[in-house]
């Protein structure tokens, strides 16, 4: 995939979206992948939630809606790839300090230099083999008995003997949620 077809989905040009270009590019190379996931066959765990996880998102197929793009808030420049299929899994990590000093200020030759530099220089790869997260569950709905919209039945909160909605217990007076 281009780096124009990128831009394309995440709305802009920029640095953050060109670092997670390459650290997904990188990712599926050394997963040994050519496509993005159709399915749940990829799963990946992104370490921040910035600008690279669309980059991230349209390249790998790994989707917030699909539920095989886990996010876990370490404010790092990290992302990890799995293949459900191999079972194998690479963890990759943008090395910042590889940017040189006149490009740091400079948000077009930072973008340039993110773009053009050899992987191995802003890129460091690693397997990894971790749990494989399990496939995202399909959850019944249920109904809330204040507001009366519908709600997955994993979010219904008690109160009062009653099934209510999160924003409903929270408004129902704080702290009276059974739970
Ligand atoms: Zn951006
Ligand atoms: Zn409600």
């Amino acid at each position: 995939m281009e780096y124009t077809e990128i831009v394309k989905f995440h709305g802009h040009s920029c640095p953050g979206s060109a670092i997670g270009y390459r650290m997904t590019q990188a990712a599926m190379d050394a997963l040994g992948l050519n496509g993005r996931a159709e399915d749940e066959e990829i799963v990946a765990i992104t370490e921040n939630d910035a600008c690279g996880v669309d980059a991230l998102q349209i390249m790998s197929g790994c989707t917030f809606g699909k539920g095989n793009l886990i996010f876990r808030d370490f404010g790092k420049p990290v992302f990890t790839l799995f293949s459900r299929k191999t079972g194998k899994g690479v963890r990759v990590r943008f090395i910042d300090t590889a940017i040189p000093q006149d490009a740091l200020q400079d948000r077009e030759k930072k973008l340039a230099f993110i773009l053009a530099a050899p992987q191995s220089e802003i890129i460091s790869i690693r397997e990894v083999s971790v749990d494989m997260p399990k496939p995202a569950k399909i959850y019944n709905t249920a109904q809330c008995e204040q507001c009366h919209e519908s709600v997955m039945e994993t979010r219904i909160k008690p109160v009062s003997g009653k099934a209510f909605c999160i924003p409903c217990a929270m408004e129902s007076c704080c702290g009276q949620a059974d739970n």
